[in-house]
C-alpha cells in the first residue's frame, strides 16, 4: 500500500511533546532493562498524523534498544525557524559511512552478528521515511561505528 502511495494520512493540530512522552513511556514499559532519557522536551504544536508520527518514533526508540546493547538512549527536541527537530542518540554498534544512506531503502538491514540476535523486516527506516517525507519533514542520521548513532527527524511547527 505504501509502494501505491495508498497510505492515507489523517491530520490534526496536537501537542508534539505530549506523544513523544507518551511513546517513550510505551517503550519504556516494554523494555525496562534500557534507560532513556528526554533531555529537552518544549511545547509544540505540529499539523500530522499522530498515529503515523507515533510509528516513527516508535521505530526510531525500537531501533536504538536493538542495535545499542545496554546502553541509554537520549531524546532531544530543538526548535528553530518554524521547524521543530527531534533525536535520537544511542551509543550502541554505529553504521559506517557507506551504509547509512542504504538503511533508509526497503528491507536493507546491515549485515552482522546483530542481524541473528534480532528479529527484523528492514521497513521501519524506509517506512518511516515515507511519513516523515510526506509531512515535509527531513530524516537522516549521523553515526561513528562502534561509538554510537543519532537519528534526527523534522517537522514544521504548525501556526495558528
Ligand atoms: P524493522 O524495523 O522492519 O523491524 P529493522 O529494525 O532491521 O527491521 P530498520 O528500522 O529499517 O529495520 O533499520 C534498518 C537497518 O539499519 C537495521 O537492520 C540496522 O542494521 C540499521 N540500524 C537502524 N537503527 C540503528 C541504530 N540505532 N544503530 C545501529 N544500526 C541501526
Ligand atoms: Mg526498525
Amino acid at each position: 500500500r505504501l509502494r501505491e502511495g495508498e497510505l492515507i494520512y489523517n491530520r490534526h493540530p496536537f501537542q508534539f511533546e505530549i506523544l513523544l512522552e507518551e511513546t517513550i513511556d510505551e517503550v519504556q514499559r516494554m523494555s525496562s532493562s534500557y534507560k532513556m532519557v528526554l533531555k529537552n522536551n518544549p511545547p509544540v504544536k505540529i499539523f500530522a498524523d499522530r498515529e503515523r508520527i507515533g510509528q516513527v518514533i516508535t521505530n526510531l526508540l525500537t531501533n536504538a534498544i536493538k542495535y545499542c546493547m545496554g546502553c541509554d538512549i537520549l531524546i532531544n527536541v530543538e526548535i528553530k525557524h518554524n521547524e521543530m527537530a527531534c533525536s535520537i542518540h544511542d551509543n550502541g554498534v554505529g553504521i559506517s559511512k557507506d551504509q547509512q544512506d542504504k538503511i533508509f531503502e526497503r528491507f536493507y538491514r546491515v549485515s552482522g552478528v546483530n542481524l541473528h540476535t534480532y528479529p527484523g523486516l528492514g521497513l521501519g527506516l524506509y517506512i518511516s521515511k515515507e511519513i516523515i517525507q510526506r509531512h515535509k519533514g527531513k530524516i537522516y542520521v549521523e553515526s561513528e561505528p562502534k561509538k554510537g548513532t543519532t537519528f534526527y527527524f523534522t517537522l514544521p511547527v504548525y501556526e495558528e
